[in-house]
């Protein structure tokens, strides 16, 4: 039986179009969801980033302000920057892109916002509220793995699920999220004792390492789901060329840029599984979607919370 491919693209599509049309209903009750995108310094990667999430949220009918303080801004100027933004009413969402740079103090930064606008939920307070299956913001990227296991109809409750990676954005939550949903988790990492047998228990593995193709095909139960979060560019022909071997869409575009993008999961992996996200075109395209659903939630849960307080 051949591989079902589970396309993020189209699902981010879906989530996009629904958000617009919710987007465009909030207006007619005066309420317009609005996000702050601050982008220190001038690191090309995070620019394009910013870009194409302030883009997006152009296309949806969101407000949208890109800010741009110097690289050079101290911890004290970045901070009195988010302590206006958390006062402003027409934002509800505010997005700090990492890296900062190294003299100013992240943890003190990502504190500051409150916890009301942190779409990207990162701050303590969402991260309890996740824990304690509170509403609250969910991390964009576990939230779109998700969505992409909902969306494609994949059972959740009672199923083995086995995640890979443990940092705070990606691993932790995703492993969360599955809890919250029923599954029985495992969480791996780096000192997890027989990574292979522990992988091939799993109904569901999510991959979140960053290291190229590092799941291999002996690692995977047949028939299991995979959701491949890794974003690794390769650069050298040989690594190429035992990668994807026979791929001509792929080698004519390595030919051309010189890189390609390969996830935590091995291509070959495609063989054995039931069910797998593409990289890219997997999680990827999930991840600008909730930022702009955890704003539009942002904005609601607001709205919600001043019409309480008001009366
Ligand atoms: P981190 O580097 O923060 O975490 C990597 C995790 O993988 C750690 O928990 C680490 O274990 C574990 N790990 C590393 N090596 C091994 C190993 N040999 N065996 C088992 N576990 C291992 O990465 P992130 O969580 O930030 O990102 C993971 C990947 O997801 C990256 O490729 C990143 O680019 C991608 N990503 C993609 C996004 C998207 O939009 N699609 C968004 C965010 C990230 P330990 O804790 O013991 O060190």
């Amino acid at each position: 039986m051949s591989v079902r491919i589970l396309d993020g693209t189209k699902i981010s599509a879906e989530i996009k179009a629904e958000l617009a049309a919710e987007v465009q209903q909030l207006a007619k009750d005066g309420l317009r969801p609005g996000l702050a995108a601050v982008l220190v310094g001038n690191d090309p990667a995070s620019e394009v980033y910013v870009r194409s999430k302030v883009k997006t949220c152009e296309q949806l009918g969101l407000y949208s302000e890109k800010i741009t303080p110097p690289a050079d801004i101290s911890t004290d100027g970045l901070l009195a920057i988010i302590k206006d933004l958390n006062q402003r009413d027409e934002i509800h969402g505010i997005l700090v892109q990492l890296p900062l740079p190294k003299h100013i103090d992240s943890k003190k930064i990502l504190l500051a916002i409150d916890p009301a606008k942190d779409v990207d939920g990162f701050h303590p307070v969402n991260v309890g509220l996740l824990s304690t299956q509170q509403p609250g913001l969910v991390p964009c990227t576990p939230a779109g793995c998700i969505e992409i296991l909902g969306r494609s109809g994949i059972k959740l409750e009672g199923s083995e699920a086995v995640v890979v990676g443990r940092s705070d954005i990606v691993g932790k939550p995703v492993a969360m999220l599955l809890t919250n949903a029923n599954a029985t988790v495992t969480i791996c990492h780096s000192r997890t004792r027989d990574l292979r047998e522990v992988c091939r228990r799993a109904d569901i593995l999510v991959a979140a390492i960053g290291r190229a193709a590092m799941i291999t095909p002996d690692m995977v139960r047949p028939g299991a789901t995979i959701i491949d979060v890794g974003i690794n560019r390769i650069t050298d022909p040989k690594t190429f060329e035992s990668l994807y071997a026979g791929d001509q869409a792929r080698a004519k575009q390595f030919a051309e840029r010189g890189s390609t993008l390969c996830g935590d999961v091995h291509p070959r992996v495609a063989d054995v599984a039931g069910a797998i996200t593409p990289v890219p075109g997997g999680v990827g395209p999930l991840t600008i979607a909730m930022l702009m659903s955890n704003t539009v939630r942002a904005a609601k849960l607001r709205c919600r919370t001043r019409v309480v307080t008001a009366s």
